[in-house]
């Protein structure tokens, strides 16, 4: 148990919530967000979204506001780069999920946003997390990448507390000695959240590895171990990007993840693997009548399938492309 959570720890028996942005349900099924780092031009942003839409995304991403490491590197469009990210929804349909970084900006920024994004710089900034929650708009949380569970379960809590029920969480990577990768991407956050708040959990690949084809191996492992879905950096000319060049995928590079993505699926959906996700952390959720449970196209899990202890490792036959992605 973590102290001091309340409205965002997982009560006996409770399912994990559901937050409808613009008919796409988080935290029932996989829900992949994708888009670029930065909104750059109307043509960057317009040709990704609708390369994205026709490949499966479920959401489009993007900065207008960005926060850098350096006050010199490119600070996003702001107001500009909002009217790009409109017109990107008008011609997609895809609902705009995008940071909002001041205090000042939440009210009229969530006039574009479908989803307001709090980037990992933020997580503890409690007078925009106490804004994000008056705001009422689904927030998009991400997890600060000197932070443990406990505190951003408490910066979950600041939103939820100003009778804003709609957080969804991020994991997009911690600082560790290692320095090979960009950050230390803690997929174990997946089962963790899930055993102690009913906050769905998107893992973000992109921030959490900062390297190319690292991204695919991570995004397969996020969704065998449960996540309710990835956020991914895409970009039409990733060399040509304003920020984070080195880990932005190529459309073709996102389609073929997409594939292999629905090839997980289909494989997570087969008998042997049904629940033992959810059983792992050791909770059920209600059967019929909470709303909870996974759609049954969904990749989540039925959670109140028990584990099956006879569904040893050797007995798991991968898919082509995720054994290549394991040793
Ligand atoms: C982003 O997703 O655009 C971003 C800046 O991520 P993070 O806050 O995780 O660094
Ligand atoms: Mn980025």
């Amino acid at each position: 148990m973590i102290k001091n959570i309340k409205l965002a720890a997982r009560k006996p028996n409770q399912g994990t919530t559901i937050i409808d942005v613009g008919g796409v349900k988080v935290g029932e099924g996989l829900v992949v967000i994708a888009g670029p780092c930065s909104v750059e031009t109307e043509r960057q942003t317009i040709e990704t979204a609708l390369a994205v839409k026709r490949a499966g995304a479920h959401m489009l991403r993007g900065g207008a506001f960005k926060p850098r490491t350096s006050p010199y590197a490119f600070q996003g469009l702001g107001l500009k780069g909002l009217k790009i990210l409109d017109k990107a929804r008008r011609e997609t349909g895809l609902p705009v999920v995008t940071e909002v970084v001041d205090t000042r900006d939440v009210s009229w920024v969530g006039e574009y946003a479908d989803v307001l994004q709090i980037g990992a710089r933020n997580m503890q900034n409690f007078s925009l997390l106490r804004e994000a929650g008056k705001s009422g708009k689904p927030i998009l949380l991400k997890r600060g990448m000197y932070s443990t569970l406990e505190e951003w379960l408490n910066c979950a809590e600041y939103i939820l507390a100003e009778g804003n029920p709609n957080v969804i969480l991020c994991e997009r990577g911690i600082r560790t000695f290692e320095t090979y990768t960009r950050n230390t991407l803690d997929l174990s956050m997946i089962p963790a959240v899930r055993k102690e708040s009913h906050l769905p959990i998107l893992i973000d690949p992109s921030h959490g590895t900062g390297i190319l084809q690292f991204i695919e191996p991570m995004s397969l492992a996020a969704v065998a171990s449960g996540t309710d879905g990835l956020e991914i950096e895409v970009h039409i000319d990733p060399p040509s990007a304003l920020s984070d060049k080195d880990q932005q995928l190529t459309v073709p590079m996102f389609e073929a993840l997409m594939e292999k993505l629905r090839a997980l699926k289909n494989f997570m959906s087969e008998a042997p693997m049904r629940g033992s996700i959810d059983a792992a952390v050791a909770f059920s959720a209600p059967t019929e009548g909470g709303g909870s449970m996974a759609h049954p196209d969904s990749i989540a899990l039925t959670r109140s399938t028990p584990l099956n202890t006879e569904n040893k490792e050797e007995d798991i036959h991968l898919p082509g492309a995720f054994s290549e992605a394991v040793d």
